[in-house]
């Protein structure tokens, strides 16, 4: 009877292993494989579990914009980037500080460029301190600026530009002027949901004043942070979300509307077809959660 047992439980034993060996393979795979579309000759788009990457060739090896959650996925984009562009990876950006962004940084080797504005290097360096240690730290941002800085590297211009407060107080969004495109970061979520990061300086009344900027900038493609690859329509219905939302959180405070109304009741109509983002135990990012960070917003609460 005991060894009954004893081997009924290392049969279960091995084969909830085995399924947890399968479930972990699973995600692995979810997480390094990656889409690739071509934007132009010279451009792509990399986009998997944490968004999307942009990379760039460049007779003077690749330009990488964003490297995604994990260092094992920094190491697949960087792999990639160097397949398709037959170059090593000179320099990486950073868009903003989140770690959908920049956790990958470390798949990267020491030393290369890493450019991000000075307050996104600030935000890595308080916000996310416990990541940005020891070995990690070799791969923080060590060029940074406040508004504009342009890089010229194999033919190419690269040009970074800080439009405003939005998604954090941070963002970036990277021109490529040859190639006609921008990667806007997370400034714009396409047909998703997005983050607002009150906490790190974001906001949603400036954030549609932020995008008049980038629209200032000459392109025909726009790379969001997550969603597909778009232009300037798909971006102008984002700034409309934006717009709406900005109402939502006015009318709130107009009428000393509370939390859960507010919620219930909004006159929100420019999210159809949004999809949310959800990470089970960890995020998620829906209809309600930007409704109520237009709450807390508006009513400073
Ligand atoms: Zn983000």
């Amino acid at each position: 009877m005991k060894r009954l047992f004893k081997r009924l439980f290392s049969t279960l034993f091995l084969g909830l292993l085995a399924a947890g060996l399968a479930v972990v393979g699973w995600v692995y795979l979810q997480l390094t494989t990656f889409d690739v579309v071509k934007v132009t000759d010279d451009l792509f788009m990399l986009s998997g579990l944490g968004g999307n990457v942009a990379v760039l060739r460049t007779d003077e090896g690749a330009v990488v914009v964003d490297t995604m959650n994990f260092g094992f996925q920094g190491t697949k984009v960087r792999q990639k980037a160097e397949e398709l562009t037959g170059q090593k990876v000179a320099v990486i950006i950073n868009t903003h500080y989140h770690s959908d962004h920049t956790h990958g940084n470390p798949g990267f080797p020491e030393g290369i460029r890493v450019v991000s504005t000075a307050r996104t290097l600030e935000h890595l360096q308080t916000r996310d301190a416990g990541f940005w240690q020891d070995e990690a730290a070799g791969l923080l941002p060590n060029e940074t600026f406040r508004d504009v800085k342009v890089i010229r590297i194999g033919g190419k211009t690269v040009s970074m530009v800080h439009p405003g407060r939005g998604h954090t107080d941070g963002d970036l969004v990277v021109h490529f002027a040859e190639d006609k495109a921008i990667h806007a970061g997370d400034l714009f979520f396409n047909k998703y949901y997005p983050n607002i990061d009150l906490e790190a300086g974001g906001s949603i009344r400036q954030w549609t004043s932020t995008l008049d900027q980038v629209f200032k900038l000459p392109f025909e493609k726009v790379i969001p942070g997550h969603g597909e690859l778009s232009d300037s329509v798909g971006m102008a219905q984002f700034q409309d979300f934006l717009n709406q939302l900005v109402e939502v959180g006015e009318t709130a405070t107009g009428t000393g509307a509370g939390l859960t109304e507010t919620i219930e009741l909004a006159d929100f109509t420019e999210d159809e077809g949004y999809r949310e983002i959800y990470v089970p135990f960890i995020l998620r990012y829906d209809r309600a959660f930007v409704l109520k960070r237009a709450w807390e917003e508006f009513s400073g609460k």
